[in-house]
């Protein structure tokens, strides 16, 4: 037979120990935090009928135009790994009919993306997204809370250096007057743009605006604000969400070039990004750790009824690339190692770290038994904080000589603890550590 070295797919990741308790402590943090907000969760499929996105994220979009996993399955369905959450959330809220069971509804999910982009630091091919979406609500206070909820979140698990950005995109209506005022401004410069500019250019104005090319900046940077487009009620509901923001103590930067790369948003846009004042970021050039927006239309455009939503998207990957670079996380270790000798007490020390283990308490041991020297050396490996040896002599005093690994042995680093009360002393140690 032939062998042959297989490797993970390009730009898709396998997550392993010990980085994983990064990705664990951020969604266990998620589900806590976005339950306090009211939020469930919802799990929906990886695969979803192209159509779906094709019509939400929109044709002109760089993920619709070239970075979806798009194949025809047996039963000649287009079927696409879906490249992010929002319209499967809404479809799921229509088809399950939730439009009609309650008023307001919200809604978290977390889970795998797939989207065929160049790398880079913090940019994958599968990638994990946190998402929330609040259907039912058009005052600002729903833009807000959903906004406070991801300010509250990245507070929470540590992520530093984040500032918020916004914008109003006004109604969907007002779009295409924004649209020619785009064209008209670029149209004397097409001849000097990259072929792929000018094309964006073609396709979908506003997609320009978030292009990162160097050369475009001072262009971008004159060109006309879609904030100055905007229809009178989308004004005052963006002057509300400031206000509501302010009141709420939540810092934020107005950005009139904020325009996101997804066609279904309306009003409200705003982006959580990763910018450390001094030092390395650790993010590079993707520094965009959440994004998101009012999209009053989706739900409609989807065959539903009307419902206004807002909701927005969390970078996974980036996230636990920024709570690992900010160091405070320490690692989960066994509060306890146990020895083990050959012999009839193998299975009397197999059974106490079972009978330990079920009741609830971190500890280990080497399944491999062997030299007492090289089990130690594996209970360091492992971080256990104590070491003990569960032989003849322990069995019959019923008791056990404990070592502290993390104290130098030349210091007072043993404890002596009875059997019996293994299960109080883990409590307290694990407690204490
Ligand atoms: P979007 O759905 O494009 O608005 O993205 C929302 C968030 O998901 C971004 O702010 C990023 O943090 C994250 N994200 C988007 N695309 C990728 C990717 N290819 N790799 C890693 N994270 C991504």
């Amino acid at each position: 037979m032939n062998s042959k070295n297989f490797a993970a797919v390009k730009g898709m990741n396998d997550l392993l120990p010990p980085s994983i308790e990064s990705w664990q402590f951020i969604e266990k943090a998620a589900r806590e935090i976005f339950g306090n907000y009211g939020y469930q969760e919802i799990r929906t499929p990886i695969l979803e009928d192209t159509a779906l996105f094709v019509r939400s994220v929109g044709e002109g979009t760089d993920i619709v135009g070239k970075e979806m996993y798009t194949f025809t399955d047996r039963g000649d369905r287009s079927l696409t790994l879906r490249p992010e959450g929002t319209a499967p959330a809404a479809r799921a809220y229509i088809e399950n009919n939730i439009t009609n069971k309650e008023p307001v509804t919200r809604w978290f999910y977390m889970g795998p993306m797939f989207r065929y982009e160049r790398m880079k630091t913090g940019r994958y091919r599968q990638f994990y997204q946190i998402g929330a979406e609040a259907y039912g609500a058009l005052d600002p206070a729903q833009d807000v809370e959903t906004i406070a909820l991801v300010d509250v979140f990245l507070k929470r698990i540590g992520v530093p250096d984040v500032m918020l950005r916004l914008n109003s995109l006004g109604e969907q209506s007002t779009r295409p007057a924004y649209l020619q005022a785009l064209r008209d401004y670029f149209a004397p410069q097409a001849a000097s743009l990259s072929p792929e500019a000018a094309a964006t250019l073609e396709r979908n104005p506003m997609r320009l605006l978030d292009s990162k090319e160097p050369a475009l900046q001072p262009l971008i940077a004159g060109a006309p604000a879609i904030v100055d487009f905007i229809d009178e009620a989308s004004k005052a509901h963006f002057a509300e969400v400031q206000r509501l923001l302010t009141k709420l103590g939540i810092a934020f930067v107005l950005d009139r070039t904020l325009v996101r790369g997804l066609d279904y948003y309306s009003r409200t846009t705003f982006e959580f990004v990763y910018q450390p004042a001094t030092g390395e970021n650790a993010l590079g050039t993707a520094g965009t750790v959440c994004g998101g927006g009012r999209y009053d239309g989706l739900v409609k455009d989807l065959g539903g009824p009307e419902k206004p939503a807002v909701g927005f998207a969390m970078g996974l990957d980036r996230l636990v690339l920024l709570v690992e670079a900010a160091g405070a996380r320490k690692p989960s270790r066994p509060t306890l190692f146990i020895g083990t000798f050959d012999g009839p007490m193998r299975d009397e020390a197999f059974v106490l770290v079972t009978k330990l283990r079920n009741a609830g308490y971190a500890v280990d041991f080497d399944p491999r038994g062997g030299k007492m020297k090289r089990q130690i050396e594996r209970a360091i490996k492992v971080g256990a904080r104590f070491f003990g040896a569960y032989g003849d002599a322990e069995h019959t005093s019923g008791k056990l000589g404990l070592k502290n690994l993390d104290l130098p042995d030349a210091t007072d680093n043993k404890v002596e603890v009875a059997v019996d009360a293994l299960p109080t002393w883990l409590r307290e140690t694990a407690a204490s550590g």
